[in-house]
Parts: C-alpha cells; sequence; structure tokens
C-alpha cells in the first residue's frame, strides 16, 4: 500500500518536470510576454496619471473671482488672497469644511455676493446674493475644475484657476 502511493508519487514530480521543460524550450515567447505585460501595465500607470493624477492637480489650482473684469481675490491653498483696493469690501468667514467669502459690490455694502468654497469638495458656489428677484447665480451648480459662475447684475465671475489658460501672477498685487 505505502509504496504504491510512493509510486504515485513520483509519477506528480515527472509530470511536473516535464511542465517545466515544456515553458523553458518556449522561453522565447515567454520573453516576449513579459514585455507585453510590462507594456499593459506602463500603459495603465500612464493612464492613471493623464486621468486621474493630472485633473486633481487642476482641481487643487483654485479660483479666482473677478469683478467687472478686474481680479477681486484668488482663492488658493484654501486661502484668500485679495488684491489691492478690495480688503474693504471683502469678508471672509471659516465654517466646517469650507470658507464663506462676502463680496459686497457697492461701497455703501447694501449689495453683496456670499460665495462659499468648498474644501473637501475643491468647489465654489454662490450661496447669497442682492443682484436680482431671480438670483441665477445662487441656483448655477457648484464649479470644481471646469465650469464658471457669472453674476450679470453685480458683473461678477467666479471661474477655476488654471482653466482656459488662466494663471494667477506670481509676484505683485498679491498680499
Ligand atoms: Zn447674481
Amino acid at each position: 500500500m505505502r509504496y504504491k502511493s510512493s509510486e504515485k508519487k513520483f509519477n506528480i514530480d515527472n509530470h511536473n518536470k516535464t511542465c517545466l521543460e515544456k515553458i523553458s524550450s518556449s522561453k522565447l515567447f515567454y520573453t516576449r510576454d513579459l514585455f507585453a505585460y510590462a507594456f499593459v501595465a506602463l500603459f495603465v500607470v500612464f493612464l492613471i496619471i493623464v486621468f486621474v493624477v493630472l485633473p486633481s492637480n487642476k482641481q487643487a489650482n483654485g479660483f479666482c473671482v473677478k469683478k467687472d473684469g478686474q481680479v477681486v481675490f484668488y482663492f488658493t491653498n484654501n486661502t484668500v488672497k485679495i488684491q489691492n483696493d478690495y480688503d474693504d469690501l471683502i469678508e471672509t468667514v471659516g465654517i466646517q469644511n469650507g470658507v464663506e467669502v462676502t463680496i459686497y459690490t457697492d461701497s455703501n455694502k447694501t449689495n453683496f455676493n456670499v460665495i462659499l468654497f468648498d474644501l473637501s469638495n475643491k468647489t465654489a458656489k454662490v450661496t447669497k446674493s442682492t443682484c436680482s428677484h431671480s438670483k441665477d447665480c445662487c441656483y448655477s451648480p457648484a464649479i470644481s475644475n471646469s465650469g464658471i459662475i457669472y453674476c450679470a447684475p453685480h458683473g461678477l465671475s467666479i471661474e477655476p484657476i488654471g482653466s482656459g489658460g488662466f494663471t494667477p501672477p506670481v509676484t505683485g498685487g498679491i498680499k
């Protein structure tokens, strides 16, 4: 009984050996397959960089808020960077997972827009406005790395930095 079982085992070992021999004899094809797998793996990494890593970097660039075509402030790295001459017209309040910026659109501070920057979703949205009865800007969906919110009565626009070739200046103006 014992003898039989060890004999069987020997047969299995022999069978495995033949399989290995088969593989080593077709080594040329095996190497070519490895190159193909490596190429596919590199291609997947390339796709991840192009469609996942780069867009998320773009998203982190922040937003630019303009009034009548002039930059009022940038919102980058979770910080409000107000341009000269607009300090008195901006109020910033930190809230949970976000920053709420009130921008007054006249010197009497009777008209304003409130923009909410969501830090977790990296989006911008107008939450309050005194612009018109319809308040189109408040009903505009939140924008992230594309799109634009425009408040025509106040001449106000909110757009993501990095879209449409727009980049903030490195020197001058920014506090
Ligand atoms: Zn509006």
